[in-house]
């Protein structure tokens, strides 16, 4: 993976540019720094207003583990698309989301029956409905709390796929659509040439594995050497340039 902001990445972002693509992006850890509490995650103002003008030009989607509405509440404008829980709430498959709701029940019920362990080892659930969110950032004892989360969901039930974050364990459907088929949806719904995608986790990956070479895409952080994406940024800071970089590229005049 190379830096974005270096020779091949300016032109493969021009390149990228120049087919009218779809821009997609993750929220957490993308566009707004990572933080202890994920109820207090926000994106600054500079980016919030580079994105409303960029979503003026080209087709934008918020690509994220959120639901629709908590990511919404936070981004000061309003995106054409908005996917939540890794993909499972679409806004193209709008009736999905209640089966996929209905499919977690049982995971439901068994965290039930251990809340107040888990509560105990500080581990918070956050229940999204098409999928479910175990965080564990704020427990005393993380690997306790993440060996408490992976016994209460043992044996795994070929029903839900469970996948990891950044301190976080997340249970989806095993047939919910994840961000790639999000994405590709997408990019196919509105005609775009291309998609730029940009992420910082797990859940990303889908996207970077399954992207045409046409596609530009871009990991946030160098945690994960073996990642997928073409390039990588070092931070939602550095998001906040690209994001820039794409305004200005958008506006100067075509070579000839
Ligand atoms: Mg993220």
């Amino acid at each position: 993976m190379q830096h974005l902001f270096h020779h091949d990445g300016e032109a493969a972002l021009a390149a990228a540019l120049r087919q009218r693509p779809l821009l997609a992006f993750d929220f957490d850890g993308t566009l707004a720094p990572i933080v202890a509490r994920p109820e207090d995650a926000r994106i600054s103002q500079a980016v919030s207003t580079r994105l409303k003008a960029l979503a003026a030009q080209l087709p934008l989607a918020i690509v994220t583990g959120r639901t629709v509405d908590d990511v919404r509440g936070r981004l000061g404008f309003e995106p054409r698309y908005i996917v939540g829980s890794h993909g499972a709430e679409d806004p193209l498959v709008p009736a999905a989301a209640a089966a996929l709701a209905a499919a977690l029940e049982p995971v439901r019920e068994r965290l039930r029956a251990r809340q107040a362990q888990l509560a105990d080892a500080g581990v918070v659930i956050e229940d999204k409905g098409a999928s479910l969110a175990l965080h564990y950032r704020l427990a005393r004892q993380r690997a306790q709390a993440l060996a408490l989360i992976e016994e209460v969901l043992a044996p795994p039930d070929a029903a839900w796929h469970l996948f990891g974050g950044k301190m976080v364990v997340n249970v989806v459907p095993r047939d919910a659509p994840d961000k790639a088929s999000a994405v590709h949806g997408l990019v196919a719904h509105c005609g775009a040439g291309c998609a730029v995608f940009a992420g910082d986790d797990v859940n990303d990956e889908p996207v970077f594995e399954s992207a045409p070479p046409h596609w530009l895409t871009i990991r946030i952080g160098r945690d994960e050497r073996h990642s997928a994406a073409r390039f990588f940024l070092d931070s939602p800071s550095e998001t906040a340039m690209l994001l820039e970089r794409m305004l200005v590229l958008l506006c100067a005049p075509e070579r000839p």
